[in-house]
């Protein structure tokens, strides 16, 4: 048997190939879905602190944009890769068509450190980035958005120096932005949120009671932690175990997420919270838990620890944390998987929707904003479950057909493919 591979572009065209044979696809369209339809690689210069100019590598990968303009994140991380960049370029495709919000797929980074950065450094590697990638992003054109190690600041400095070029202020450009030049309400918590509808969703399906349902998440950052805390405050469920960079805790008892956030600002880390014991973030994927929620890195979930899951659900916050190997053994051991283009698809519904408030300088309620996410996350799972019970296929596999569906429908309607 070859060997599992982690390499994240080579994971997302298989997970194309899987999808395509199932849909009986055409090999030239295959061909098409599993190339990206533009690359820009920047090497750019950078006046550090001390004097020193350093030169940084980043990229811009436009993936597909046959149903609308291309979307995605930017990241700041040393293993940035160009083939990470394409694999999650290729992700934010799928997650846009399955989704049903009208925007292709992108995804950009920079190969750096920023936690050996300073601010100022940080300032000037994103304006001389961004202006790097101007020639390609735009509201009608490319809309990026925080992802790893980016945050609301970073997506302020990109939309001032787009600003800047232009004359006039222009807020579309990026989302994920401050409330005060265009962010939109509800953004900082969507993704846990439109985790927390699915998962609803998924339990209805299994015959789970959320209510004192019992809850592993690994990754207590802006994803993980308001995953936990929602699903604790809106449903009751009894959150038993948390992970960070530096490990993990457990408690049969529970805790709250508020309180651990808490201690995590004030320590760096969750490990050490009263009442707890420590757990490796190797065990946490293996506990006896209703809701397993993976909300850190890629390639978690492998062959290797797949029998050993216990959840009945797993909902995929993080993008990629489960190998398609590991896909074949949880859905042959029953286990439900959230597919990540689905899971944490709520980000980008609200990127969307902050992106349609810049457009029409219109801005809606917390509200407003959460009951739209709550219709589109509904409207998103039901397609996926309905392919995922009439094709027997896997969730994710369901979630690739309905997705790539959508892109080949495009492409037929615009005449690219007959
Ligand atoms: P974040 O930086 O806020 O949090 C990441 C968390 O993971 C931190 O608590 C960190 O300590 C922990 N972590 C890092 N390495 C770890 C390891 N080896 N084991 C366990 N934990 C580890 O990032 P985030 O915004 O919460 O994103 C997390 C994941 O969710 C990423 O895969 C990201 O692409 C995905 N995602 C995020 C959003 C969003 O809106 N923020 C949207 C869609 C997908």
């Amino acid at each position: 048997m070859a060997k599992e591979t982690l390499n994240p572009f080579e994971i997302a065209r298989e997970q194309i190939d899987r999808a395509g044979k199932k849909l009986n696809l055409d090999a030239d369209m295959l061909e098409i879905l599993k190339h990206p339809r533009r690359e820009l690689t920047v090497n750019f210069p950078v006046k550090m602190d001390d004097g020193r100019v350093r030169v940084f590598t980043g990229y811009r990968v436009q993936y597909n944009d046959a149903i609308g303009p291309f979307k995605g994140g930017i990241r700041y991380h040393w293993n940035v890769s160009i083939d990470e960049v394409r694999a999650l370029a290729c992700w934010m495709t799928w997650k846009c068509a399955v989704m049903g919000i009208p925007y292709g797929g992108a995804k950009g980074g920079v190969i750096c450190n920023p936690k050996e950065m300073s601010r100022t450094e940080l300032e000037r590697m994103t304006r001389r980035y961004a202006t790097e990638i101007s020639i390609i992003i735009g509201p009608e054109k490319d809309i990026p958005a925080p992802d790893v190690y980016t945050d609301s600041q970073t997506m302020a400095w990109i939309m001032d120096t787009i600003s800047m070029h232009k004359g006039f202020a222009v807020p579309g450009v990026v989302t994920g932005k401050p409330l005060v030049i265009g962010g939109s309400k509800g953004r900082d918590e969507a993704t846990s949120r439109g985790l927390m509808y699915a998962v609803r969703e998924a339990a209805k399906k299994v015959k789970l009671t959320l209510k004192g349902a019992t809850l592993a998440v690994q990754g207590f950052g802006n994803v993980g932690y308001n995953f936990a805390r929602l699903m604790s405050e809106e449903h009751g469920s009894k959150v038993v175990s948390v992970s960070d960079s530096k490990g993990g805790i457990m408690s049969e008892k529970g805790f709250d997420p508020k309180e651990v956030f808490a201690f995590k600002e004030k320590t760096g880390t969750v490990v050490g919270f009263p009442g707890t014991k420590k757990v490796t973030n190797e065990e946490i994927l293996e506990l006896d838990v209703d809701v397993l929620a993976p909300c850190a890195l890629e390639g978690v979930l492998t062959a290797a620890n797949a029998p050993r899951v216990k959840a009945k659900i797993v909902g995929e916050g993080a993008n990629g944390p489960t190998t398609p190997e590991a896909d074949d053994i949880l859905h042959k051991r029953g286990v439900l998987l959230i597919p990540d283009i689905l899971g944490n698809g709520g980000g980008v519904t609200v990127s969307y929707f902050e992106w349609v408030q810049n457009l029409s300088e219109f801005f809606w309620t917390k509200a407003e904003v959460d009951q739209k996410l709550e219709s589109v996350m509904v409207t998103a799972f039901n397609s996926v479950w309905e392919m995922h019970e009439t094709r027997k296929v896997d969730m994710r596999q369901a979630a690739y057909m309905v997705a790539i569906n959508r892109v080949v429908d495009a492409y037929r309607w615009r005449g690219i493919f007959p």
